[in-house]
């Protein structure tokens, strides 16, 4: 059982307590964009054993999205930040590079 810890309210819990949002920092293609890139933007998600960046909701708590790392075959959290940025922050990549000095962050897809 993964035990999170919501970044807006500070709250540690069970992940009963939270709700899984799917893949995070997917880029909007508005009106006007290319089918293709709609389609992507739609159904095309990254689905790694190990290092995944989530949309998690604080569903029984403060209600509130937040961006979280974790390792998808270890369960190991590395953190959670705000769902307001647009790329995980220096702190999150440090520490997902203790584990897996090899990952790079594709960017935003
Ligand atoms: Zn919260």
């Amino acid at each position: 059982m993964l035990i999170l810890t919501c970044p807006c309210c500070h709250v540690t819990a069970e992940e009963t307590e939270f709700h899984a949002g799917g893949e995070a920092h997917l880029t909007r293609v508005g009106p006007g964009g290319a089918e293709d890139a709609f389609e992507s933007y739609l159904f095309m998600r990254q689905n790694p054993k190990g290092v995944h960046l989530e949309r998690w909701r604080h569903v029984y708590g403060c209600g509130k999205w937040f961006h979280l790392a974790r390792d998808t075959a270890t369960l190991k959290v590395f953190g959670a930040y705000s769902a307001q940025t647009t790329e995980p922050p220096d702190h999150i990549r440090a520490a997902i590079r203790d584990q897996h000095p090899d990952w790079q962050w594709h960017g935003a897809s």
